[in-house]
Formats: structure tokens, sequence, C-alpha cells
């Protein structure tokens, strides 16, 4: 079995981990926060007290962080991981980040002789804890396949995107129609209820109809529908309203890039915007519903 190395232990690198404990790896990793590295500890992984300290002898070193700015101070800073690791070590970065960080880190990794991919995930917490991930894996196809094999415990599917950078541009998108997709829900449910629907019977309607998507089976934000929606737990977060916003702000960037409009995207960032202005941003992001029926500041 391999030893793996991990940077970034929170809400996803903590369960990820337990998964590579749990399929016989030896892992190694490291967070700032001591809660996360005691948390990560009692699944099995060895805390290491440094990112030096948790890419020495690795076989492959995981990165999973909020931002493309902690990803580039892990990998390039002081004591950082191209410091630290064996040259021609196999790195995975897995969070999601802007594509000219991800470009940065690859230019970064091959000019000092390493393996790089981009490699997010989809699924969220609970697909973190099942093992059930989506990866969309960015990078040299040797790189991309040798990446996989440690990737397996984690996850349900593993997809090549192909270039450097084209994981992480496949989840920026993706999530750009997952927050549309959402805001869309509320706004259909909120108008449903007020047009005399009972709240189930348009469910059970949009789920099987062309208003169906992932947003409205999973998040769908009124209470007493769907049993995985924040909503029934006064939208305590599963996926918080800042790293929504973050990551539509990623999509909104790499249009500015690419002279892409988009209309849509850049209304449901300003509606998440707001919902963070008005104190709800570590709430759920499916709070969005409460632009729609007033209740914002209840
Ligand atoms: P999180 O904030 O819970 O965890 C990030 C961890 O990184 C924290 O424990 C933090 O202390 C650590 N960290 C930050 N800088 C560090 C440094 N310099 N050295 C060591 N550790 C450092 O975030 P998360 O929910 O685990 O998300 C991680 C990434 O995965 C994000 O990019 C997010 O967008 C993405 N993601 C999250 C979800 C989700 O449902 N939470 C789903 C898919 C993808």
């Amino acid at each position: 079995m391999a030893t793996i190395g991990w940077i970034g232990l929170g809400n996803m690198g903590g369960p990820m981990t337990a998964n590579l404990v749990k399929a016989g790896h030896a892992v190694r990793g490291f967070d700032l926060s001591p809660a996360a590295l005691t948390a990560a500890a009692a699944s099995g992984l060895t805390p290491a007290t440094s990112i030096a300290d948790a890419v020495a002898g690795a076989d492959v070193v995981f990165t999973m962080l909020p931002r493309g700015e902690h990803a580039l101070a892990v990998y390039l800073g002081e004591g950082g991981v191209l410091e630290s690791a064996a040259p021609g070590t196999l790195l995975v970065d897995s969070s999601t980040i802007d594509m000219d960080s991800a470009r940065k880190l690859h230019d970064a990794a091959a000019e000092a002789g390493f393996r790089f991919v981009d490699a997010p995930v989809s699924g969220g917490i609970s697909g973190a804890e099942a093992g059930t991930l989506t990866f969309m894996i960015g990078g040299d196809p040797a790189s991309v396949a040798a990446a996989s094999v440690f990737i397996e415990p984690m996850s349900a599917n593993i997809i090549p995107t192909g270039a450097a950078t084209t994981g992480q541009a496949a989840k920026i998108c993706n999530n750009l129609m997952l927050f549309i997709n959402l805001a869309g829900a509320a706004e259909g449910a909120v108008l449903a209820d007020r047009l005399g629907l009972d709240k189930q019977v348009f469910w059970d309607i949009a789920s099987v109809s062309s208003g169906d998507s992932w947003a409205l089976r999973t998040w769908y934000p009124v209470a007493g529908v769907v049993p995985s929606s924040a909503a029934n737990r006064d939208f305590a977060p599963t996926f918080t309203a800042e790293l929504a916003n973050k990551d539509i702000n990623l999509a909104v960037a790499a249009a500015n890039a690419t002279n892409t409009p988009l209309e849509i995207g850049e209304h449901v960032q300003q509606l998440m915007q707001r919902l963070i202005d008005a104190g709800e941003g570590a709430r759920d992001c499916s709070a969005i519903v409460k632009l729609v029926d007033g209740t914002l500041g209840e």
C-alpha cells in the first residue's frame, strides 16, 4: 500500500482521507487547524507537524484547500510542497480554485520536475464520507492514470477531462449550472406555493418533469419535502452561501477572461452576495429562497 501525503483536512479532506486509510494506505496529513488534525487522526491518519513532514517519503501528495491563494501558498510558499517533496512525486490538487491559479500550479510543478494534475471533486460532504465523489482530472494522460489509482477509494466516478486545468474548468462550469438551477428551484417553489399548489405535489411533478435538476432533488429549498435539504434544519450548512459565492465568482472570472456573457450566472452571483451581505454567508446556499419568499432577516 502507498504512503500518501495530504494537506487540508477540513469538511472534505477529513472524510476523504478516512477512506484512503480504510483502503489500507498510510496517510500523513497536515492542516493549520489543530481541531481538523485531531479529527482526522481519530480516523487513522498520522498527523504531521508541517507540510514538509506530511510529504516526506510520500508516493503521492493530495491537497484539499479552500481557494487558489491557499493552494498557491501550500505549493509555492517557503517550506511548501514543491520545496519539500521528492522531485518526481505525483501531486494532486483537489481544491476548487480559479483557472489562473491552476495554470500557475501546473507550470511551477512542471518546472520543478513534478507530475501534477488538477482533480477537483463533486458530491459534497456526503459523497466524501461515502467514497462516492466524482473526480474530474486534467493533466497529461500518464499522470492522470497514476493519480486515478489513488483516487479510486474516494470516488464513484473518475473522469479524465483532457489537458492541464480542464478538470478545474469542468468543476467551475458544473457549479455555475448548479447554482443557477438552485435559484430556479427557489423561484419555482415559491411561485407554486403562492399559486396554491401543495409543496409535495409540485415537487413530485417537477422531479419527473422538465423542471427537474440535482438541486431540486437534493437541495429543494422548502422544508418538509426532500430529507437532504438544509431547509429542514433552518439552513444549517451543507454548502455555505460563502462557498457558493466563491464558486460562481470563479465562473464569472473565467467568463470575463474568455469574453463569455454570463448574464444569469452574474445575476445569481449577486443574489448570493445579497445573502452574504445580510449576514447569511455561513448558512446553506439554499437560503437563497429567502430572497424570493421575503423571509430574509427573519
Ligand atoms: P474547509 O474550509 O472545511 O477545509 C479546508 C482546510 O484547509 C481547513 O481545515 C484549513 O485549515 C486548511 N488550510 C487552509 N490553508 C492551509 C495551509 N496553508 N496549510 C494547511 N492547511 C490549510 O473546506 P472544504 O469544505 O473541505 O473544501 C475544500 C475545497 O473543496 C474547496 O475548494 C471547496 O470549494 C471544495 N469542495 C467543497 C465541497 C463541500 O461540499 N464542502 C464540495 C466539493 C468541493
